[in-house]
């Protein structure tokens, strides 16, 4: 199963059932991380600092419509979230989505003009 790139953008925390994570946007973590006194290169899973900002942050769910909700939202969008974040979420909102799990929606001529970035395969655990 090919993982949504939103991961990119989001730790992955503990498992929360048999398929579901719960996750923690990155740019808000290194943000509250900040605020702390941590730098961003410090941003590893296992400091006390970390979790603590996690926990500052909250969890999102660690699927695609939580994180398009945490990054785009209806009214106050992720304000840490990178640029590349946006570009995935909307394109991944828009239903344009090259994720596997979405085989059923067929592309109806929706020209998502936004560019679409480069299929990035490192994944980062
Ligand atoms: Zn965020």
């Amino acid at each position: 199963m090919v993982e949504n790139p939103l991961w990119d953008y989001f730790w992955r925390g503990v498992k929360q059932n048999s398929s579901m994570y719960i996750s923690y946007c990155k740019g808000c973590v290194a943000v509250e991380l900040q605020k702390t006194g941590a730098t961003a290169s410090t941003l590893t899973q296992d400091t006390a600092a970390f979790k603590a900002a996690c926990q500052a942050v909250g969890n999102t769910r660690g699927e695609k419509h939580a994180w398009i909700a945490h990054i785009l939202g209806g009214k106050t969008p992720c304000p840490n979230a990178s640029a590349e974040a946006r570009a995935e979420a909307t394109l991944q909102k828009t239903g344009s989505s090259s994720g596997s799990s979405q085989k059923r929606q067929r592309t109806e001529s929706t020209p998502a003009d936004a560019s679409e970035p480069p299929p990035k395969k490192h994944s980062r655990r």
